[in-house]
């Protein structure tokens, strides 16, 4: 990862209040002391090497005061425009690229179907698509890629991504190199957790679980402030939560796991078991709608099994929010149809004060992944900030 030439060294504080700005977009210097925990003095040397690079600016004739004292409030506020991020979703069928600024707004968006998903072909692909979107866009300085599966961000290596039948693939050296920009790469659901930790619900919080429903179950976990990535890479398998004994065969070799009651190919399985041959996760939701009990039972189960799981989650790390969304909920049918499930198996199965958390179901945008890949770029912008 490199700075720019001219970037100034941040002191701690100053990475800290700059986290601060992009999250908030802006704040008054009291603001910014109340929630940073610095002194006046320190913001007023945290902010000054932002305004030189011009990453910040300042404005003091706001109509809004600052304090009890009454006085106009200085505010200081990010350059959004200043530096842009290149966030690109891969999967095996589709690169899904954004450029965004520093508050994460899309500013361009791209999809392009892929060829052919081995290493070396598809990270081409990438650096094309990166070209593309950087082309008369020169402060653009950085990259995010999300990919499924097992993923180091801090090497930004893939080690083991399913979809794409990817094995021990140096995916950001590979892409810096061919770019020249730097370049994070981050596990998919934990790039979601990331956009909503700096610009989403998770502002703020200490804990947060987001949990993804569709071909897989996917959840990321942010707890006492830090993204948890696991000793070995894997942490937060809800997926493989289990919640019957004798239920259905999950690809992981065990039986009745969340995923495989709850990911879409279970749904559909079950279904075909019950006579409805050829049908999509909506056509399931819709049958539900109307009534037809084999799919209000196999909604149900699969409401249930999500909900399990994220009991489960709530009961060992006691998040304050939990945010499920994904493929399988992302019209509003489903998301209907499972929710009443989903929330009736929390409540029965958090444990005590672990019951508080927050609850919320929501569709997914494609874009939406492409931003979290866009929001690690940021997050490694702000927080390397001047460093080497
Ligand atoms: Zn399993």
């Amino acid at each position: 990862m490199t700075g720019r030439p001219e970037a100034p060294v941040l002191s701690p504080a100053g990475t800290r209040v700059f986290q601060q700005l992009v999250m908030t977009g802006e704040a008054s210097r009291t603001a910014l002391a109340h929630d940073t925990g610095l002194t006046p003095g320190a913001i007023t040397r945290a902010v000054r090497p932002l305004l030189a690079a011009g990453l910040v600016h300042e404005t003091g004739d706001r109509a809004s005061t600052d304090g009890a004292l009454g006085r106009p409030a200085t505010m200081v506020t990010v350059q959004a425009g200043a530096h842009q991020v290149i966030g690109v979703k891969v999967t095996g069928d589709q690169l899904f690229g954004v450029v965004c600024d520093l508050r994460c707004e899309v500013l361009d968006e791209v999809t392009v179907p892929v060829g052919d998903r081995r290493p070396e072909a598809l990270i081409q692909q990438i650096t094309d698509l990166v070209a593309g979107l950087r082309a008369d866009r020169p402060t653009v300085g950085s990259v995010g890629l999300a990919v499924s599966g097992d993923v180091d961000a801090g090497s930004g290596h893939v080690a083991y991504s399913p979809f794409l039948g990817w094995h021990d693939v140096p995916l950001g050296a590979q892409v810096a190199e061919r770019t020249g920009l730097a370049t994070t790469v981050e596990n998919d659901v934990r790039a979601l957790l990331t956009g909503e930790r700096w610009y989403g619900v998770g502002r703020g919080l200490s804990s947060l679980a987001l949990v993804t429903v569709g071909a897989g179950i996917g959840c990321a976990l942010l707890v006492n402030g830090q993204v948890v990535h696991g000793s070995f890479g894997v942490a937060g398998e809800v997926g493989h939560v289990l919640v019957d004994p004798d239920g259905p065969l999950c690809h992981c070799g065990n039986r009745g796991c969340v995923e495989a009651i709850a990911g879409s190919a279970g749904i559909l399985d079950r279904m075909a078991q019950a006579g409805f041959g050829a049908l999509g996760i909506g056509d399931v939701a819709d049958l539900a709608r109307s009534g037809q009990s084999d799919a209000v039972r196999v909604l149900g189960d699969a409401g249930r099994a999500v909900g399990i799981g994220i009991a489960t989650i709530a009961n060992l790390v006691g998040a304050q929010h939990i945010v499920i969304t994904g493929e399988a909920i992302s019209d509003e049918h489903d998301y209907d149809v499972m929710d009443p499930h989903v929330r009736r198996a929390f409540a029965e199965r958090a444990f005590g004060s672990a019951a508080s958390a927050a609850i919320e179901l929501r569709p997914l945008r494609f874009v939406d992944w492409a931003r979290g890949a866009a929001a690690c770029a940021v997050e490694n912008f702000v927080t390397h900030y001047g460093r080497s």
